[in-house]
């Protein structure tokens, strides 16, 4: 199978220039940065080079098939609409789980589902003839993580906020969260049947958080809801539709399926279980599966909500899938292959790289450092031609993050937009990390440290935690940065 030159040096962690070099050297004229290498050229080249690539040819292979498939076009006549997928976020105990209980007709929360633990749910209902995908995460952590592994599967995000309690700080962390992901947010305020609820007070702080609500001229849309009583359902789900369709969700069904895991289990002699989200074209039972390190053929599959057998599963359509070897993990991206052998040589080359751990370096995050070569040769997101930094900080105390947010906003620079994804008081925890990761920001820690766990994970993922204690220092550094004059961190 063909990859090119450049993946060939990425994969062989050795310069393009060396590579032209040796081929040069071989005798292999007329060659650039794109032009493709079949297996053996590769293997011959490897040789040449001394480079132990057995591994690394393989690992193209599966670049480049994988890549083909992700990076396929659907053209336009091919598109039809797809059921949004919708999560829940929202401080614990506001309801998420009641409301989608009510959607779905069972009850979880009083223990209907018969104790059963399960950590993301999936589900499709439908409405009318129109359907929406539910995905259910444990929390805006869990949310942030999978985006963070490139499984991007909420189209909507639904803001839970109880009306006794209003905007609580894991509110206000769900809300950055949201935010960063980029996608719509609703806001299900819900537990509106008890007494005494001051809806004023809770509209001002979604305000304050720059939810500002239809209703007040905001562009945030607000649903009373009663998880209990079941009130607002219905609107609920319109609303959502409403949404949807303004964002014209499509995809092709007439394709390889292709998605994400969102759990798996080995559920004892029945085999593995996966619980998959399909993002584009269709699931059969009886194709070719790879997903992470597993793979095999679709041997059953059943519908998430009542465990039926279903025989194909479309866009956005949740599904139990059996036939993996394996239990892939949440958040590995699944896809369709053509033939066995390659689904399995794939599925071998990931757990051998996964073991040798030689995947964790292949993503460049951004970093102070990165951040100013990102900024000249243009790499970062482009907003109305400003790039854009995203910074999450962390303070030690209320005043000194405003102080912070003061100073920065002065930071006026033509080119270069700050954005504050997220700003709280208390040390860095492992879910900053996770959507620094996801959203390439940089990690300021303003007399606060990170805790263990987010340490070690911000070094897994190459994100970049810088420490402070004096505001000014903080403020140079980063105007410093986006004039592009920083020298690097010891
Ligand atoms: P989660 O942690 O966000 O998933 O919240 P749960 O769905 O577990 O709900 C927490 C508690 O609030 C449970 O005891 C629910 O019965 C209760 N609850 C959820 N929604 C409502 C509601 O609309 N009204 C009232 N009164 N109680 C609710």
């Amino acid at each position: 199978l063909p990859c090119s030159i450049r993946s060939f040096s990425e994969a062989a962690g050795v310069s393009v220039g060396k590579v032209l070099g040796t081929m040069m050297q071989m005798g292999i004229g007329g060659v650039n940065i794109n032009s493709q290498l079949d297996l053996e050229a590769a293997e011959t080249l490897a040789a040449e080079m001394e480079l132990s690539i057995e591994l690394k040819a393989a690992e193209t292979l599966e670049n480049s098939l994988i890549n083909e498939l992700e990076e396929r076009e659907d053209s336009a006549e091919s598109l039809i609409a797809r059921a949004p997928v919708v999560t829940f976020l929202g401080h614990v105990d506001h309801g998420k789980t009641s409301l989608l209980d009510y959607l779905i007709g069972i009850n979880v929360v009083k223990g209907e589902a018969g104790g059963i633990t399960q950590h993301i749910r999936a589900y499709e209902i439908d409405k009318d003839g129109r359907k929406v995908t539910f995905v259910d995460t444990p929390g805006h952590e869990a949310f942030t993580e999978m985006r963070a592994r490139g499984a991007n599967v909420t189209d909507i995000a639904v803001l839970v906020v109880a009306a006794d309690d209003g905007v609580m700080p894991q509110t206000a962390e769900a809300i950055s969260h949201a935010k960063a992901a980029e996608v719509p947010i609703v806001v299900a305020l819900n537990k509106i049947d008890l007494e005494g609820v001051d809806e004023n007070r809770i509209l001002t702080q979604l305000t304050e958080h720059g939810l500002t609500p239809s209703e007040w001229g905001g562009e945030v849309e607000v649903v009373r809801t009663s998880a209990t009583k079941g009130i607002g359902m219905d609107e609920l789900l319109e609303t959502l539709l409403t949404v949807a369709e303004l964002n014209e969700y499509s995809a092709n069904p007439d394709r390889e399926a292709l998605g994400v895991c969102l759990e798996s289990a080995q559920e004892g002699d029945r085999g593995v279980s996966a619980k998959l989200i399909v993002q584009n074209g269709t699931l059969r039972v009886g194709d070719v599966i790879v997903c992470g390190n597993s793979y095999g053929r679709v041997r059953a599959m059943t519908d998430t909500l009542n465990n039926k057998p279903i025989a194909e599963a479309g866009p956005s359509t949740p599904v139990n899938v059996m036939g993996f070897d394996e239990a892939p993990g949440a958040g590995d991206r699944f896809h369709v292959l053509d033939d066995i052998t390659k689904a399995r040589e794939i599925a071998e080359t990931r757990t051998h790289a996964s073991s040798q751990e030689s995947l964790s370096g292949s993503t460049t995050k951004i970093s102070f450092d990165t951040f100013q070569e990102r900024l000249q040769d243009g790499t970062l997101g482009v907003q109305a031609d400003k790039v854009r930094l995203n910074m999450i900080i962390r303070a030690d105390v209320k005043g000194s993050l405003e102080a912070i947010e003061k100073e920065l906003t002065k930071l006026d620079h033509p080119e270069v937009e700050i954005r504050i994804l997220q700003k709280s008081v208390g040390g860095v925890s492992l879910a900053d990390v996770s959507l620094a990761s996801a959203s390439d920001a940089v990690i300021c820690a303003f007399n606060v440290v990170p805790d263990e766990r987010a340490r070690s994970l911000a070094d897994e993922r190459g994100v970049e935690i810088r420490r402070y204690s004096i505001i000014y220092k903080l403020t140079d550094e980063i105007r410093l940065m986006i004039e592009g004059r920083l020298k690097p961190e010891e």
